[in-house]
C-alpha cells in the first residue's frame, strides 16, 4: 500500500469548513474526507456550530505531522491545480499536470514582493482575468508594512482564511490540553479591525486582521473554541482606536469573572493596553459606578452598544476594581487582579516583540505568557504545540498543509549561500534559512524576508525559532548587525538605566551616512528623567553591544563613527505608531520598525524633531 492510501486509511477525518466569503453561513467540525484533499471535499454546511473535539484536532496535527512529506507535496499540487489557468503560472510553463515538486521549482522562479507588485497592482486595480489565481482574489491584505516602511499588498482569499482557523483551532488545542479553559468563559481580546476600503477597481483592500474579522466565519470559528470576545463588535470595527481600546478595557472588566485568558496580536498591544489602563482606570471605574458611558466615546454605533453592555450603575464593581488598583504595587500583577479567573496571556512575544516580554511579565504576574503562532499577512506557517514553554523559548511547528513552504540556507553572516532552497522534511537542525512560501492565494516561491532557525521536529514537521526580518540590517561597510544584534545591544545598555529605576518604552535605530564616517543613530524613549552620565553609560554600552566582528574593527580604525544615542520625548513612540495607522495599518498588526531606512522620511522627522538630549558613544576612544 502506498504512503498516500495509507494515510487516508489510518486518517479519515477533516476539519470541514463552509468557505463563501458573501454569506453568512455556519460551520461544523465534521469526520469525512480526507485532510489532504481540502479543495475537493469542501462545501457549504447547514449544520450549526458544534463542540470543538480538542482531541480531534490534536490527533489531525499529529497524522498531518507524520505524513508531512505526502502532505505537502498533495498541498502543492492541489494549489497548482486549483491556479493552473493563472497567466503566471502559465508564463513558466507550469500547466495542469504540473504536480511534481522538483518540475515546480525548475520553472517557476523564488520572488520577493517587489517582483510581484506589478501582478498585485493590476488585481487591485480591477483586472479580473487569472493573473495570479485563477479567479479573482475577494479581498486584498495591506501588511503591516512597518518594516519596509509602506505597506504591501498582498492576495486575501477564502484559503487563507480557512487555514486562519485551522491555526487557531490547532493552537488552541494544544492550548487549552495544558491551560484548560471554562466552557462559558470569554476571552479578552485587544482586537481592532481597521477601516477596508474599496480599491478603484472594486476589489476590498484592507489589512490581513481587518479580513479576517470581517469574515463571515470569524465569530463562529472564536465561539467554536471558547474564545468569545468581550467587546461587542462594534468595538472591534470601531473607526477610532482610542475609544476602541478603552472599551474593550471596560468590557473586559464587565467580564471580568469570566474572563479565561487576555490576548493580542502582538505583545507590543498588550503591554500599549495596559499602559492605558494605567492612565484611564479612574475613568473606566467612574463609568461603572454610575452607569454612564465616558464622554470620550463618541462614534454612535461604538456607544450605544456599549451603553447597553454597561445596563446601569455597578457601584459594588466599581469598588473592586478601584481596591484591586490601589492594591497594586507599580501595577504588578494587574492582569490576574483584573481578571481573576485567566489562565494566562496570549500573544506574539518572539522576534521584535521580545523587549515587550519582561513589562508584559510584570503585569501578567504569575499568570503564565504563552506564544502566539507563526505567521504574516502572506499567510500562517506555524504553530505552536508547546504552549507552556516561555517567551524566550518558545518555538512553532509547521503546519505541513498551510502552503508549500522552501527554506533558503543562511550562512551565519545571515547572506544567502549559493545552494538552493530545501523542502520542509530537508532542513538540518541548527541551521538558518529564509522562509519561502507558496500558497492558495496567488504566491508562488515567495521569499517571506523572515529568517528561522531549526531546533527540532515535531515528527516529521520542523520546529522553529524565529530570529529577525532579514531586511532589518544596520549595516555601513563590512558591518552587519540585524534586529536581534540590536535588540541584545539595546538589552544590555538598558540594564544600566535599569539601576536608576528606568526602563527603556520603545527603541528604534538608523544609519546616518550623511556624516563621514557614517554612524548608527539609536532612538530611545525612556519612562523617567536621569543624569546626563548614566545616558553617556548607556550610550557607550550600546555601542559596546554590537559584538558583530565587522562593527568592532570599523569602529575600531574609524571607518564607522561613533554611535549616537538620540532621547526622544514621551509620546514620540505613539506619534510613529499614529502615523502607520493613518497609512492603514491596523493597531493589532502594528510592529514598531526597529530601522528606519532613509526613505522613511515622515517616521525620521517625527523621531528627529522630538530629541530632546544626544549623546556621542565615546566607547572606541
Ligand atoms: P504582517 O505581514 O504585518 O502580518 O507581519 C508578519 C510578520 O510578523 C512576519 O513576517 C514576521 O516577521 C512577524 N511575525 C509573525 N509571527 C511572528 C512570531 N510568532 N514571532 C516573531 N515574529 C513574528
Amino acid at each position: 500500500m502506498g504512503a498516500k492510501s495509507k494515510t487516508k486509511q489510518t486518517f479519515s477525518f477533516d476539519i470541514k469548513l463552509g468557505r463563501n466569503l458573501a454569506t453568512s453561513i455556519t460551520f461544523t467540525f465534521s469526520m469525512v474526507g480526507s485532510y489532504t484533499a481540502r479543495s475537493n471535499n469542501i462545501r457549504m454546511l447547514e449544520k450549526k456550530v458544534e463542540t470543538f473535539n480538542m482531541n480531534r484536532v490534536i490527533d489531525e496535527f499529529e497524522e498531518m505531522t507524520r505524513n508531512a512529506d505526502q502532505v505537502q507535496k498533495q498541498t502543492l499540487k492541489e494549489i497548482l491545480h486549483k491556479n493552473q489557468s493563472a497567466i503566471y503560472l502559465q508564463n513558466f510553463g507550469i500547466n495542469g499536470n504540473t504536480t511534481d515538486p522538483e518540475a515546480f521549482k525548475a520553472l517557476v522562479p523564488l520572488v520577493t514582493d517587489l517582483d510581484l507588485e506589478p501582478y498585485i497592482k493590476r488585481m487591485v486595480d480591477g483586472d479580473t482575468s487569472p493573473i495570479l489565481t485563477a479567479l479573482p482574489v475577494p479581498a486584498i491584505s495591506l501588511s503591516s508594512g512597518t518594516s519596509q516602511g509602506r505597506p504591501k499588498f498582498i492576495p486575501f482569499t477564502d484559503e487563507l482564511m480557512e487555514n486562519t482557523l485551522q491555526l487557531f483551532r490547532t493552537a488552541f488545542a494544544f492550548r487549552n490540553r495544558d491551560f484548560p479553559i471554562d466552557d462559558n468563559g470569554r476571552a479578552l481580546q485587544f482586537i481592532f479591525s481597521s477601516k477596508q476600503y474599496i480599491s478603484k477597481g472594486g476589489v476590498p483592500v484592507g489589512t490581513a486582521t481587518t479580513n479576517v474579522y470581517r469574515n463571515p466565519n470569524f465569530k463562529a470559528g472564536m465561539k467554536s473554541i471558547q474564545s468569545l470576545c468581550c467587546s461587542p463588535d462594534e468595538v472591534i470595527f470601531s473607526p477610532d482606536v482610542h475609544q476602541a481600546l478603552y472599551c474593550h478595557l471596560l468590557s473586559g472588566i464587565l467580564f471580568r469573572d469570566q474572563v479565561q485568558y487576555v490576548f493580542a496580536s502582538f505583545a507590543h498591544g498588550l503591554v500599549h493596553a495596559f499602559r492605558t489602563f494605567e492612565q484611564l482606570w479612574e475613568e473606566i471605574v467612574t463609568d461603572i459606578e454610575d452607569g454612564v458611558l465616558s464622554t470620550r466615546i463618541t462614534v454612535p454605533s461604538v456607544r450605544t452598544a456599549m451603553t447597553k453592555l454597561l445596563s446601569g450603575p455597578n457601584p459594588e464593581l466599581a469598588e473592586t476594581i478601584r481596591t484591586k488598583c490601589m492594591s497594586l504595587s507599580n501595577w504588578y500583577g494587574l492582569i490576574p487582579a483584573l481578571f481573576p479567573n485567566a489562565k494566562y496571556v496570549y500573544g506574539i512575544m518572539t522576534g521584535s516583540m521580545e523587549p515587550y516580554v519582561k513589562k508584559l511579565r510584570h503585569y501578567a504576574g504569575e499568570l503564565p505568557l504563552v506564544s502566539h503562532d507563526y505567521g504574516s499577512s502572506e499567510g500562517w506557517i506555524a504553530a505552536n504545540v508547546r504552549p507552556r514553554l516561555s517567551p524566550e523559548e518558545a518555538t512553532f511547528a509547521v503546519v505541513p498543509n498551510l502552503g508549500y513552504f522552501e527554506f533558503l540556507p543562511l550562512s551565519e553572516t545571515g547572506e544567502t549561500e549559493e545552494r538552493p532552497p530545501v523542502g520542509l522534511t530537508e532542513v538540518k537542525i541548527g541551521q538558518e534559512y529564509e522562509v519561502v512560501i507558496t500558497n492558495y492565494a496567488g504566491l508562488y516561491r515567495y521569499r517571506l524576508g523572515d529568517v528561522v532557525k531549526i531546533v527540532g521536529f515535531y515528527n516529521k514537521t520542523p520546529q522553529l525559532k524565529f530570529i529577525c526580518r532579514r531586511n532589518l540590517i544596520l549595516s555601513i561597510n563590512i558591518d552587519k548587525n540585524t534586529e536581534r544584534d540590536l535588540q541584545m545591544s539595546v538589552e544590555s545598555a538598558a540594564k544600566r538605566l535599569a539601576e536608576e529605576k528606568i526602563e527603556v518604552i520603545d527603541f528604534s535605530s538608523h544609519v546616518d551616512v550623511k556624516t563621514e564616517p557614517g554612524h548608527y543613530v539609536i532612538y530611545w524613549e525612556i519612562s523617567g528623567e536621569t543624569e546626563d552620565d548614566v545616558l553617556q553609560d548607556c550610550c557607550n554600552c550600546l555601542d559596546k553591544g554590537f559584538i558583530d566582528a565587522g562593527y568592532m574593527s570599523s569602529r575600531k580604525c574609524k571607518t564607522i563613527g561613533a554611535l549616537e544615542l538620540k532621547v526622544v520625548e514621551r509620546g514620540t513612540f505613539r506619534k510613529v505608531q499614529e502615523h502607520f495607522l493613518g497609512l492603514g495599518s491596523s493597531a493589532g498588526q502594528f510592529k514598531m520598525p526597529r530601522c528606519v531606512k532613509p526613505s522613511n522620511v515622515k517616521v525620521l522627522q517625527i523621531l528627529c524633531d522630538n530629541v530632546v538630549s544626544r549623546f556621542f558613544s565615546t566607547a572606541f576612544e
